[in-house]
């Protein structure tokens, strides 16, 4: 009897011969399938809303390479205006007339931004914000809250104690507990926590930092009066907030979350969308706090490829055509008919799940409730969702690859997209009930 064996898929062969070279096979850990297990997969062409692997098998892209593709893959114009500027050298580390062109669309698009910075990455965009913060009042601490992602800098590696003050513990090795002492912690959406440490140490608090719609624990969106109870409190108490809209900013609304809910923080944060999936961050808000910065001040912060014209050329691309009207409209309805349509497959089978969207962001959840906390979204059911994810994932449709991580629609899904979506997972839903 003769067996057949399976040929190795190129990118399993891929997958091996990186993870010799490449700690775990990959540059960002997200992107691993450490959470779902199994290969994960490389690309090597997208278009729209459609992903292809190395194996040449497609995929609808749930990811859009977490945040940036708001308009899909390989979207024409931006494509030609990163040819067009290509041509004219990748790099002068001198002003362009391109960056003045970025710094007058987001100011104009993000009011609360009087004036802005450029940088190279949302990491890059909250660490030197926090900075300024602190330089402008002089404090050390900060805020943040439980489950809320800001990028990699070292003061926010830091996970929630369980009590209020509880001094931050880094929750990475190579983090001093000196530094990660500074970086205090409260459960997101715990508007009595945030009045209680406000009332108790305002006066020595610099900045809260906020993802002001959470997409790095899934998707949690804030109660009623959670950012506007933190508003109120920093205005009270001279803390500068800070709405990191990295991921939200140009994602939920035009003009970012604090549209959305009207609040207008004193400092924001961008990234993904702003560089159309090339590297470009910002940090920007109140000018007489953007006037501490060097060469202006004394807070220093600076980058020898910050404003690159290629990046700056993809993200005016990008913003020039997500202003075209109602594009944020059909955006939110697409992405909300598809969460309608993942409920609905999941009902007809039995299965608890809920899920929710704003804007072209989605959550979904293995839980009856949409959940509103760090442990909530804990307590959903994690197994159902490696199973449902893999199955998806066989069917060539392309979730994040953990049930902590929020989902992306493009302006390149259609209607057939949403179609097969939704098949795929009345399918997968009822392999789960099995
Ligand atoms: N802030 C938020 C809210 C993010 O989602 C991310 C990245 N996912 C960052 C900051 C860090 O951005 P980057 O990965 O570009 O450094």
């Amino acid at each position: 009897m003769t067996t057949t064996i399976k040929p190795t898929s190129r990118n399993q062969q891929l997958f091996e011969r990186s993870q010799k070279l490449i700690p775990g096979g990959v540059n960002s850990p997200v992107r691993a399938f450490k959470s779902v297990g199994g290969t994960p997969i490389f690309f090597k062409r997208g278009q729209g809303a459609w992903l292809w692997d190395e194996d040449d098998k497609s995929y609808i892209d749930y990811i859009g390479s977490w945040g940036p593709m708001v308009l899909g893959h390989a979207h024409p114009e931006v494509i030609a205006a990163v040819r067009e500027v290509a041509g004219n050298s990748l790099s002068f580390g001198a002003p362009t007339a391109r960056e003045l062109e970025m710094a007058e669309t987001i100011t104009t698009l993000v009011p609360s931004m009087e004036q802005v910075r450029l940088v190279s990455s949302g990491t890059e965009a909250t660490m030197s914000a926090i900075r300024v913060a602190r330089g402008f009042t002089g404090r050390n601490k900060i805020l943040k809250f439980e489950g809320c992602y800001h990028g990699h800098a070292d003061a926010l590696l830091v996970k929630a104690g369980s009590g209020l003050l509880t001094l931050g513990t880094p929750s990475s090795a190579g983090v001093p507990a000196e530094v990660a002492a500074h970086t205090l912690t409260l459960p997101y959406n715990d508007i009595a926590a945030l009045e209680t440490l406000f009332a108790e140490i305002g006066d020595q608090i610099a900045c809260v930092i906020v993802e002001p719609v959470v997409g790095n624990m899934n998707l949690v969106a804030p109660v009623p009066g959670f950012l506007e109870s933190m508003r109120a409190q920093c205005t009270k108490h001279g803390a500068v907030l800070i709405f990191d809209e990295v991921m939200t900013g140009f994602r939920v609304a035009l003009g970012g979350a604090q549209a959305y809910y009207n609040i207008k923080p004193d400092m924001t944060t961008l990234g993904k969308v702003i560089g159309g999936g090339l590297p470009v961050g910002a940090f920007g808000g109140r000018a007489d706090i953007m006037q501490c910065l060097a060469p202006v001040g004394p807070v220093y912060q600076a980058g020898t490829l910050s404003g690159n014209p290629v990046a700056v050329a993809a993200g005016l691309a990008t913003l020039k055509l997500v202003q075209a009207p109602g594009f944020y409209e059909k955006l939110s309805a697409t992405t909300k008919a598809l969460m309608d349509g993942l409920k609905q497959a999941a009902h007809q089978h039995g299965i608890p799940f809920s899920a929710q969207s704003i804007g072209g962001m989605f959550g979904i959840y293995f839980s009856e409730q949409v959940p509103t906390s760090f442990d909530e979204v804990m307590a959903t059911d994690k197994e159902a969702f490696n199973q449902f994810f893999h199955s998806m994932l066989d069917a060539g449709i392309y979730l994040g690859p953990s049930a902590f991580e929020a989902g992306f629609v493009s302006a390149a899904h259609g209607a057939d997209e949403l179609a097969g979506t939704i098949e795929a997972a009345s399918q997968a839903f009822s392999a789960l009930r099995k």
